[in-house]
């Protein structure tokens, strides 16, 4: 089923009138914030039989999570390795589990009969800007084997098949996971919630909190709410009221384009049906309605209206698949997602009664899910699960100066890995004159009567002299990456604000 992009604040205004909190009331539970993370946490909660009230100071889906592309992978914003390398491999895998089982909600809420028009579709493509076909052994044997992952592993002149492209190497494909209509996911989540009874209000800010109590208190600006758990949901907007929450988390403000309808040639250049992204996190982008591409790319650590990146999009299209030619921009969208200083969410009880669930990054449909599976889960039955987060804890994000030095490593890493990307395009090019040297050289030497050389003396043959020869299948060619079994004391490690 194809997407259709219409524009989510026009949907929003048509569609429904929001309802602000105007009178006195008790819950439950009380969630500050009506994005993926709050709404996926309404959801669970109402449906194990909480009484929920959300509150949300703008609209649903105001920020990034109504305005993504909707990707839904296994796992986090952290790689791997580097998850493996914090808290050892027994953890990893347990918090691996734990997010696919987040994309698994996903796909079980984002049906055609729950939410029409979402249009789920199945295949990711993750891309290697660099020549490292290597390592793509180890990480495919590193996430079928020891983590139950579905996944191929397509070598360069399968991927260049499929994308027109010589900016893209390897690749790993997933066939399980899948991407719907991001825009419109949000305001599904929201129908299904208030199905299940939560009540949501809009225009509502969470303006301070008193969590001191067993009951405890929070105030907007013509209402107070009393509640026996809060979960704090509101990403870096959170402000007021746990200032230094919002703190833990640098704001980073992604954009993407929609570029007008593209006709047969799109399909011709990009013939992959699902999502694809580099494995540096710079580039996100799939085909829609049709033949329009969706393309997320450029980010600052300032807000700046989507608008403003139209030509950086289209030039970014025009670098990566020269083949389409001048792209027309029709719509843009964009918005801000929390990054933590150690590239994990923040999910956990800060202290009785309070919670948080927030810093999803860029991989926020699959974790921001299951944060809320954990937290209605431990709320409702007592599933601890959430503490396997613990080592990851609340770190101050640095403020100002913080987000400068976020656009810095931002920039840095970037360069390094255009720099990659130019340096493996290179090798590649010079392994091709490489071949085509040889083959020249061979063909003179045989026309000058020198080749084939004839038999040995002693009659066997001589070992071929070496060719240079095409990629050779990376499975041939390295070991498992090594595993850190070591464990957490996961008391000693629990979150602080
Ligand atoms: C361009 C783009 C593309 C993306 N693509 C993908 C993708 O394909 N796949 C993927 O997994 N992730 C993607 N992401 C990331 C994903 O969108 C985010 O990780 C996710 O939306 C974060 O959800 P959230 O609920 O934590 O935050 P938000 O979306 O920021 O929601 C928080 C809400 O809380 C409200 N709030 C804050 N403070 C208060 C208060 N005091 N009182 C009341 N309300 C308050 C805010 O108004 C806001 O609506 C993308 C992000 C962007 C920007």
């Amino acid at each position: 089923m194809s997407e259709t992009f219409t524009s989510v604040s026009q949907e929003e205004a048509g569609l429904r009138e929001r309802v602000r909190l105007s009178f006195d009331l008790d819950a439950d539970i009380c969630v500050i914030g009506a994005g993926l993370a709050g709404l996926s946490i309404a959801l669970e909660a109402a449906r194990l039989g909480a009484s929920v009230a959300v509150l949300e100071g703008r609209h649903i889906g105001w920020n990034a999570s109504g305005n993504q592309l909707g990707t839904v992978m296994p796992g986090f914003a952290l790689p791997l390795t580097e998850l493996i390398e914090r808290i050892g491999f027994e953890d990893a895998r347990e918090l691996w589990t734990l997010s696919k089982e987040g994309a698994e909600f996903v796909r079980a809420n984002a049906t055609e009969e729950n939410m029409p028009g979402i249009g789920p579709s199945d295949g990711v493509l993750e891309v290697s800007n660099v020549d490292g076909g290597d390592r793509l052994i180890s990480r495919l044997q590193m996430l079928t084997e020891d983590f139950d992952t579905e996944v191929e592993g397509w070598q360069a002149d399968r991927v260049r098949d499929v994308l027109k492209t010589d900016r893209y190497f390897h690749a790993v494909y997933y066939p399980k996971a899948f991407q719907v209509d991001g825009r419109k996911y949000v305001h599904g989540l929201a129908a299904l919630a208030r199905r299940a009874g939560a009540r949501i209000f809009e225009d509502t800010p969470a303006v301070s909190i008193d969590h001191s109590g067993i009951r405890k208190r929070i105030v907007t600006p013509s209402a107070r709410l009393r509640a026996t758990h809060i979960v704090l949901a509101g990403n870096i907007h959170l402000g007021a009221p746990l200032k230094r929450l919002s703190e833990t988390l640098l704001p980073v403000w992604r954009y993407a384009g929609v570029t007008a309808p593209l006709g047969e040639r799109v399909h011709e250049i990009i013939a992959f049906k699902g999502s694809v992204m580099d494995s540096d996190g710079v580039d996100h982008f799939r085909i829609v309605d049709g033949d329009r591409l969706m393309w997320e790319s450029p980010e600052t650590t300032w807000a700046a209206r989507p608008q403003r990146f139209a030509g950086a999009v289209r030039r970014r299209i025009g670098t990566i698949f020269p083949g389409l030619g001048n792209v027309e921009i029709t719509d843009t969208f964009g918005g801000a997602i929390g990054q933590t200083v150690h590239g994990m969410p923040q999910i956990g009880q800060l202290r009785k009664g309070l919670w948080v669930a927030s810093g999803f990054g860029r991989q926020g449909m699959n974790t921001s899910a299951m944060a809320g599976q954990m937290i209605a889960r431990s709320i409702l039955w007592g599933d601890e699960r959430w503490r396997l987060f613990s080592p990851f804890e609340l770190v101050w994000a640095g403020g100002a100066t913080g987000r400068v030095a976020g656009q810095l490593v931002g920039v840095w890493g970037r360069a390094s890995s255009a720099a990659a990307g130019s340096l493996a395009r290179y090798r590649e090019r010079a392994r091709v004159k490489d071949r085509e040297r040889e083959a020249r050289l061979a063909e003179a030497n045989r026309a000058a009567g020198t080749g084939p050389r004839r038999p040995p003396p002693n009659g066997r043959p001589r070992p071929a002299a070496p060719v240079s020869r095409p990629e050779q299948p990376a499975a041939a060619a390295a070991e498992p990456a090594p595993h850190d079994h070591g464990a957490v004391n996961r008391e000693k490690l629990r979150p602080k604000v």
